[in-house]
C-alpha cells in the first residue's frame, strides 16, 4: 500500500527519537512491500521560533492531507514563559481540536523484562496488557465553566450527549474485538447523572458488538483494582477526566514514562499517534532517550490508521525481543549496568526484523 504521512518531530529528543522511529517505519516498509510517504513539518516550539506559530497554516495543510499524523514531542525550558502569547502545547490542543480527535489510546503493558522497576509484586504484574480508551473532548474539560474571578465560587459541568459517549464506545468495542475481547465501562452512575446516560449509552451501542464481553466497574473501585488485579483488564473505557487519572495511575505498570505509546483518533481512520512523555528537555541531544513509546506509536499508526496489523506487530515483537535480550537504554538500566544509545537501541530492533 502507499500512504502519506505527516511527520512533527517537535522539541527536545523530538528530532532524535522521531529519526530513529522513520528508520524503523522505513524498514517496515521495505520488508512488508509498502511506499511511506513521510513529509515534515514544524510544530511546538520550533514553530514559535521559525514561524511565530505553534502551529501554523503549513502544518495544518500537511496534516490535512496526510493518511495519520506521527509527532514526538512538543515544548522546553525556552519557551517556559507563562506570559507568551503562544506556548508550544497550545500547537497539540490546537491539532487535537482541529481534527475532532476524541478518543485517546493508551496501551499499558508490563514487559516481563522490566516487571522489577514496577512498584507492584511480581506475581500481580504477569500478562498485564491493557488499553486505555479515554474520551478527549467532552466531560468536565470542556462543560460550561464559571471561573472563581472575584467571586467565591466555581463550576465545572461534566456534560455528555449521547452520541458523545456512543463514539466513543464505538472506537472502544471495536479495539476491543482486536484484542481480547474483553470492555470494562468505567463511570460513576451511582452519583452522576451525566454517568448514569454514559452506562446506559455503552450498553445501548454493546448491541452491536456481542463478541465482546462487557463489565461497569465505578471509578473509585478501577482506581484499586488495577493496582491489586492489572492483569484482569483488556480494554477500558472511560470519560475524559477519569481517563486521564487512571490511564496515568496505570502508567507505573510500565515501567518508565518513556516505553507508553498513544493514539488520538476521530471518527475515520485518520489519527494522531505520539508517545506519551514530554520533549525530556534535560536529556534531549545526549542520544540517550528511549525510542520504545515512539516505535510503538508508529505500530500504533500501522494498526489503527492504515490497518496494517501483521506490520504493528513486527515492531512490538521486535522490541520485546530486544528487551529480552537485555538491551536497555538509560532510563530502563539498573544504577551501574551498561546502557544503550537511542541509535543503538534502534540498530538492535531493526536488526530483528
Ligand atoms: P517529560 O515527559 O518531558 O520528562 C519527564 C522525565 O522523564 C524527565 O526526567 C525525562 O528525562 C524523562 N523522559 C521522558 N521521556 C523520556 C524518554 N523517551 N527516555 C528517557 N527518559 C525520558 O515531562 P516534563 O519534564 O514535565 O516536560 C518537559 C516538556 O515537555 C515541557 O515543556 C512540557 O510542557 C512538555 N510536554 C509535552 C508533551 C507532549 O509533547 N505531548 C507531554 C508532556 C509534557
Amino acid at each position: 500500500m502507499k500512504a502519506n504521512i505527516a511527520v512533527l518531530p517537535g522539541d527536545g529528543v523530538g528530532p532524535e527519537i522521531m529519526a530513529q522511529a522513520l528508520r524503523v517505519l522505513a524498514k517496515i516498509g521495505e520488508k512488508f512491500g509498502h511506499e511511506f510517504v513521510t513529509k515534515e513539518g514544524l510544530i511546538g516550539g520550533i514553530a514559535i521560533d521559525e514561524i511565530g506559530n505553534s502551529f501554523p497554516d503549513a502544518t495544518r495543510q500537511l496534516c490535512e492531507q496526510s493518511d495519520a499524523i506521527l509527532l514526538a514531542a512538543v515544548g522546553g525550558y525556552k519557551w517556559d514563559n507563562p506570559t507568551a502569547p503562544d506556548r508550544p502545547e497550545r500547537g497539540l490542543l490546537a491539532m487535537r481540536k482541529h481534527f475532532e480527535l476524541f478518543a485517546n489510546l493508551r496501551p499499558v503493558k508490563t514487559y516481563p523484562a522490566l516487571a522489577a522497576y514496577v512498584p507492584l509484586r511480581a506475581d500481580l504484574l504477569e500478562g498485564v496488557d491493557i488499553l486505555f480508551v479515554r474520551e478527549l473532548t467532552g466531560g468536565a474539560y470542556f462543560g460550561p465553566r464559571k471561573e472563581m474571578g472575584d467571586g467565591d465560587d466555581a463550576y465545572d459541568t461534566m456534560l455528555y450527549s449521547r452520541a458523545e459517549v456512543e463514539r466513543v464506545a464505538n472506537v472502544a468495542f471495536r479495539a476491543a474485538q482486536m484484542r481480547r475481547k474483553k470492555l470494562t465501562s468505567v463511570d460513576k452512575a451511582n452519583v452522576l447523572a451525566s454517568m448514569r446516560l454514559w452506562r446506559s449509552t455503552v450498553v445501548k451501542v454493546h448491541e452491536e458488538y456481542s463478541d465482546v464481553a462487557l463489565d461497569h466497574v465505578l471509578v473509585d473501585a478501577c482506581a484499586m483494582h488495577l493496582l491489586t488485579r492489572p492483569a484482569s483488564f483488556d480494554v477500558v473505557l472511560a470519560e475524559n477526566m477519569f481517563g486521564d487519572i487512571l490511564s496515568d495511575e496505570a502508567s507505573v505498570l510500565a515501567g518508565s514514562l518513556g516505553m507508553l505509546p498513544s493514539a488520538s483518533l476521530g471518527a475515520t481512520a485518520f489519527g494522531l499517534y505520539e508517545p506519551v512523555h514530554g520533549s525530556a528537555p534535560d536529556i534531549a541531544g545526549k542520544n540517550i532517550a528511549n525510542p520504545i513509546g515512539m516505535f510503538l506509536s508508529v505500530a500504533l499508526m500501522l494498526r489503527y490508521s492504515l490497518q496494517l496489523e501483521a506490520e504493528a506487530q513486527a515492531i512490538e515483537t521486535a522490541i520485546d525481543a530486544v528487551l529480552a535480550d537485555g538491551l536497555r537504554t538509560r532510563d530502563i538500566a539498573r544504577p551501574g549496568e551498561d546502557s544503550a544509545t537511542t541509535t543503538e537501541f534502534t540498530d538492535a530492533v531493526l536488526a530483528k526484523f
